[in-house]
């Protein structure tokens, strides 16, 4: 019984390449195709909540009903995801608006849009591209968190006239933290203080270069008010998509995630699906998280009722027992019994979790977690109240490690806290770290519900102390 790599990180909901990872830091070389055996899964499953067992008999259900034959030759080339974040008021809901007007099918559907959480529009050339419609990285690192990767393509738009700002910053952070590639919108150029270079110039700190300079981010300038350089951004991402190559089969049975979910009266849980592989069918058995059901209809962005639906698209379905939960992975299943079957597994999977203390990073511990060989380094959130000293402990930070681990700042800003901050720490493993500023309520909150490690120092040399102390086993765990 052997299950490629690639099919066991679908199964598991989450990214090949992190799964590559925690093998071979088990000391197993693999890549995508690599068959791997039950005890090799059992090895590096725990990692990520899953158990072997569960592994394999989610994918037997399913694949019972994939039996399309050759999977491989079915593939085709699927719409790519895309996720626009940035500063506030820099015009991510009038650059999602402004794209949604440049929908081709849109004139043809007779231009009534359904808000479903996503929205998927048509080039003149045919291709398909399909846009989250929450804009921000909130919504982003919590699917993230959730381990699910909704999104192929980041757009960071940043207002021409306003330049990079803190959540910029953040944006960049976390679209580097999940790997996910980036195209910068340079918006607002209609505007009279309009300075795309100055922004090119900012956005080089954060090794984000452009083409034209040598480096290899797209920048396109763009008015979402006026409308202008919308098709040209689209066409760019289009190509951004092609080298990704974002392969799917619309041949074999749909699975993909949750992007919303609400009870709405009369209707039942009402639930938007992001299929990434697949189609789903109206009167197929579903389960979304560890809710079953059976699909009774489904609602395209165009408002339109349809039977199927591809890869790459959203959709509204109805049907659904309950309401699951934004970021829950779904699949179209062969049958009632199988619906059930997996719907347990999923829900004794969830349980199971929830009841064991996560891989959660504190700074006690760090060290018996490096000599156990389960981390390679410590992830650090910093903020700071000044630029100064930011840069200061950025830099000292950075030439911190010993042979086994190093520190590694994934996103430092200035600023309080926030939520996201403990959000991004909590899908790295990492911690927070407070220089001069405290975590605000939310934050706190937060920290508490993830098991999140926020600490906060007012003196450079005591952090650095602890820092070292930690990495080195030698903090007393009464701090
Ligand atoms: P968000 O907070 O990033 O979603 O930003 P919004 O889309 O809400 O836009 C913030 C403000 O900037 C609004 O008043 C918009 O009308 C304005 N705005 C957005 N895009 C443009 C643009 O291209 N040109 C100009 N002049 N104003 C814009």
């Amino acid at each position: 019984n052997t299950m490629k790599l690639s099919d066991l990180a679908m199964e598991m909901g989450v990214k090949a390449p992190q799964l590559v990872k925690v093998l071979m830091q088990n000391g197993v070389m693999a890549n995508m195709n690599t068959d791997l055996d039950f005890d090799t899964i059992a090895l590096i499953v725990p990692e990520f909540k899953w158990e072997a067992e569960n592994v394999f008999k989610t994918a037997d259900a399913r694949a019972e009903e994939t039996a399309f034959g050759d999977l491989e030759a079915e593939s085709i080339i699927r719409p790519p995801v895309v996720t626009v974040m940035g500063h506030v008021d820099h015009g991510k809901t009038s650059l999602l608006d402004a794209i949604r007007n440049a929908d081709v099918a849109a004139g043809e559907a007779g231009g009534i849009t359904q808000h479903i959480g996503a929205y998927s529009v048509k080039l003149e050339d045919g291709s398909l591209i399909t846009f989250l419609d929450t804009p921000g990285h909130e919504a982003f690192t919590a699917m993230r968190a959730r381990g699910a990767n909704a999104t192929d393509i980041a757009i960071i738009v940043v207002a021409a006239d306003d330049g990079m700002m803190p959540q910029t910053q953040e944006a960049v952070n976390h679209a580097k933290a999940a790997g996910v590639p980036m195209i910068v919108a340079v918006n607002k150029m209609d505007k009279p203080g309009a300075n795309p270079d100055r922004i090119k110039q900012q956005l080089t700190e954060l090794q984000i270069v452009p083409e034209e300079w040598g480096g290899n981010t797209i920048f396109a300038e763009v008015s979402a008010l006026k409308k202008t350089g919308i098709k040209e951004l689209l066409e760019q991402v289009k190509l951004l998509a092609e080298v990704a190559e974002l392969k799917a089969n619309p041949k074999r049975s749909g699975t993909g995630l949750v992007i919303e979910a609400k009870m709405e009266k009369g209707k039942g849980p009402v639930a938007t699906l992001l299929v990434k592989d697949g189609t789903v069918e109206v009167g197929q058995y579903i389960v979304a998280g560890h809710m079953k059901g059976r699909v009774r209809s489904l609602t395209n962005d165009k408002g339109e009722r349809v039977q199927s639906v591809g890869p790459g698209l959203p959709v509204e379905v109805l049907g659904l027992e309950a309401v699951p939960a934004a970021g829950d992975k779904f699949d179209i299943v062969k049958d009632e019994a199988t619906a059930v079957e997996v719907s347990t597994l999923r829900k004794e999977q969830a349980e199971k979790s929830s009841a064991t203390p996560n891989a959660k990073m504190s700074l006690e511990d760090i060290f018996s977690k490096v000599k156990s060989g389960d981390v390679k380094e410590l992830a650090i959130v910093l903020k700071a109240d000044v630029h100064g000293s930011l840069e200061a402990i950025n830099g000292m930070l950075a030439k911190v490690s010993t042979p086994e681990v190093k520190a590694r700042v994934i996103h430092s800003a200035v600023g309080g806290i926030n939520e996201g901050d403990v959000t991004l720490a909590n899908t790295a493993k990492g911690i927070v770290i407070g220089f001069n500023v405290r975590p605000d309520l939310g934050a706190q909150a937060k920290a508490k519900q993830m098991g999140v490690d926020i600490r906060t120092y007012s003196i450079v040399y005591e952090l650095m102390d602890q820092i070292k102390a930690a990495m080195a086993g030698m903090l007393t765990p009464d701090i």
